[in-house]
C-alpha cells in the first residue's frame, strides 16, 4: 500500500571522525589494553567500523585504581558547585556535538537517525543538565542527613540506548561525587569512546570517568573487583541475577535495571487513532529494543477488530531500511545474535498457535532486519506473552473489564512499565494504582524525562534512575563512620 515514494534523504557521515582502532580510556587518556581486540560493525550493512580493545581484568584493575585516586584526591573534595560546572560543560559539549553523536550512534547501533537525533542525544544532554543542577543542592534533595558519595562506582550498560544509558549512569554518579568505571556493550562501544573525548575536552580531572570496552567477562571483572563500592547495571534479568549473586555477602551496593514485558492497555473509550500511534511508538520505536516496550497489547474486546485493522494499515506505512536515512522509521536489529533470538521466539509463537502477521515490506540484502510483526490469538501462557522478545513484535490479547485488564497486565514476572489509553481520568488513576509497574504512562508511551524516576518492580530490578530517587541510589546518608 504505497501512497507515494520518498526520495532518499541520507544524513551525511562526514561529521564522524572514525579511528581505525580505539584503546581504553583510563585516567584521562586512551591507553592500549592488554587483552584481545574485537570489531564493532554497523548492523545495517555489516561494515566493520573500528577495532576495539577488550579490557582484561588487569586493565579493569588499572581503571578502578585511577577512579579511586581521582575520588580520594580530587572529586570527593571538590565542592558541589564545582562538580556542577563540569557537568554543565559536558552537557553543553554534547549539545554542540549532537550531530556527531547521533550519526555515530546510528552507525554503531542501527537505530534510525531521527531517533538518535531527536531522542537519544538530546535526552542524554538533558540528563547532564538536570544533574548539574543538583550537584550543589544535595543537602536539600531530602535524601537524608549528610548525603555523601559511595566512592568508586562500576557501571555496565546494554546496547539498545548506548549513549542515553551512559548518561543515565554517569550524570548522577558524578553529580553526587562518585567516580566511575563504565563498560559499554560489546556491539555499541563507539559513542562511549566519543564521550571519553568529551571528558578530555571538558578538562574533567583524569580518572573521574574511565571507559573500559569489552564483553561480558569485562563486565564481570568490574562486578568482582574489590575496589568497587557500588554497581549500577542495566541489562537482562539473567545477568542481573548473576550480579546479585556475585555481590551477595560483600559490602557492595547495587541498582539493577532489568528486562520488561509491558502491557499497553487500550479501553473502548480511547481515541483509537491516537492509541494506534501509541501502540506503534510503544513497540516499534528503536526496533522494539526497549526494556519498557509495550510488547503486550491488551485491547478491550469490543474494539479489538477495529484496533487490529487500523494498526495493520498504519504499520504498512512504516519505512524500514537505512538507519541513516532521515525518513526511516524502523532501523536494523542490533546484532545477528539478537536477530536469532527474535526469530526463535517468533517461531515459538507460531508453533504455540498464535497467528503471525507482518508487513511484508522489502528488506535490505545486507545487515540484520526484521519486519514489524503482529501476533493475534495470543494467550497468556504463550512464550510470546511471557518472555521479552526485544524486537519489533507485538502480541495482542483482549480483555473485557478493567479488573481483567489489571489481572492480565500484572501476570508477568516483570514490572517495568505499562500504558493506559482511556478517556476517563478516574480510570487512569485506578489502573495506575493497581498496576505493578515502575512507570505507568497514560495516553502516551515511551516518554522519558530526567526528573522522573524510572525502574522496576519484581524481576525488572531494583533502584530507580532519574529524579531525586535516582540521586538517592548514589549516596549514603546518616552519620559518617
Ligand atoms: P545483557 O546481556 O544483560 O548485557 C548487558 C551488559 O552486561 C552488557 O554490557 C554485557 O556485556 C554485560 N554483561 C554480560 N554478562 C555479564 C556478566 N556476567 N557480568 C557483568 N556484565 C555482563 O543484556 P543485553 O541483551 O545486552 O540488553 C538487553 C536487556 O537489557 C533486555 O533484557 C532489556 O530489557 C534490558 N534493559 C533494561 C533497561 C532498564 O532500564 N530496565 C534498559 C535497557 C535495557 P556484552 O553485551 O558487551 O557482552
Ligand atoms: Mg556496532
Amino acid at each position: 500500500m504505497s501512497i507515494f515514494e520518498y526520495a532518499p534523504a541520507p544524513e551525511s557521515r562526514a561529521v564522524v571522525n572514525l579511528r581505525p582502532s580505539y584503546g581504553l580510556f583510563i585516567n584521562g587518556e586512551f591507553v592500549d589494553g592488554t587483552g584481545e581486540s574485537f570489531k564493532t560493525i554497523s548492523p545495517a550493512t555489516e561494515e566493520v567500523l573500528a577495532e576495539i580493545s577488550e579490557a582484561s581484568a588487569a586493565d579493569v584493575d588499572l581503571a578502578v585504581k585511577a577512579a579511586r585516586a581521582a575520588y580520594t584526591r580530587v572529586w570527593s573534595r571538590m565542592s558541589g558547585a564545582d562538580r556542577g560546572k563540569y557537568l554543565y560543560r559536558i552537557a553543553r559539549i554534547l549539545q554542540e556535538r549532537a550531530r556527531e553523536f547521533a550519526v555515530l550512534e546510528t552507525l554503531d547501533n542501527g537505530k534510525p537517525i531521527k531517533e538518535s537525533r531527536d531522542v537519544d542525544v538530546p535526552v542524554a544532554a538533558a540528563h547532564f543538565f538536570y544533574h548539574a543542577g543538583w550537584a550543589d543542592k544535595l543537602e536539600y534533595a531530602a535524601l537524608g542527613p549528610n548525603p555523601r558519595p559511595h566512592g568508586v562506582v562500576g557501571q555496565v550498560i546494554p546496547w539498545n540506548f548506548p549513549m542515553l544509558m551512559l548518561a543515565w549512569k554517569i550524570a548522577p554518579a558524578l553529580a553526587t561525587g562518585n567516580t566511575v568505571v563504565l563498560k559499554p556493550a560489546e556491539t555499541t562501544p563507539l559513542t562511549a569512546l566519543l564521550f571519553a573525548e568529551v571528558c578530555q575536552q571538558a578538562e574533567l580531572p583524569p580518572g573521574v570517568v574511565n571507559i573500559v570496552t569489552g564483553a561480558g567477562t569485562t563486565g564481570q571483572a568490574i562486578v568482582d573487583h574489590p575496589g568497587i563500592d557500588k554497581i549500577a547495571f542495566t541489562g537482562s534479568t539473567g545477568v542481573g541475577k548473576a550480579i546479585a549473586r556475585a555481590i551477595a555477602g560483600t559490602r557492595k551496593k547495587a541498582t539493577l535495571e532489568l528486562g520488561g514485558k509491558a502491557a499497553n492497555i487500550i479501553f473502548d473509550d480511547a481515541p483509537i487513532d491516537q492509541a494506534v500511534e501509541g501502540i506503534i511508538n510503544g513497540i516499534f520505536f528503536n526496533q522494539g529494543h526497549v526494556c519498557c516496550a509495550g510488547s503486550r497489547l491488551l485491547v478491550q474486546e469490543s474494539i479489538a477488530d477495529e484496533v487490529e485493522a487500523r494498526l495493520k494499515r498504519r504499520l504498512q506505512t512504516l519505512r524500514v531500511g537505512d538507519p541513516l536515512d532521515k525518513n526511516t522509521d524502523v532501523g536494523a536489529i542490533n546484532s545477528r545474535g539478537q536477530l536469532t533470538r527474535i526469530t526463535e521466539l517468533v517461531a515459538a509463537g507460531e508453533a504455540e498457535g498464535a497467528q503471525r502477521w507482518d508487513t511484508g515490506c522489502p528488506l535490505p540484502d545486507k545487515g540484520f532486519w526484521f519486519r514489524p510483526t503482529v501476533f493475534t490469538g495470543v494467550s497468556q501462557t504463550h512464550r510470546i506473552a511471557q518472555e521479552e522478545i526485544f524486537g519489533p513484535v507485538v502480541s495482542m490479547l483482549t480483555f473485557r473489564t478493567p479488573q481483567e485488564a489489571v489481572a492480565k497486565a500484572n501476570n508477568t514476572p516483570y514490572g517495568l512499565s505499562a500504558g493506559i489509553w482511556t478517556d476517563k481520568g478516574s480510570r487512569i488513576l485506578w489502573m495506575a494504582d493497581q498496576l505493578r509497574a515502575g512507570v505507568v504512562w497514560a495516553n502516551t508511551f515511551n516518554r522519558f524525562d530526567p526528573a522522573s524516576p524510572f525502574g522496576g518492580y519484581k524481576e525488572s530490578g531494583y533502584g530507580r534512575e532519574g529524579g531525586r530517587h535516582g540521586l538517592a541510589a548514589y549516596v549514603v546518608t546518616g552519620e559518617s563512620a
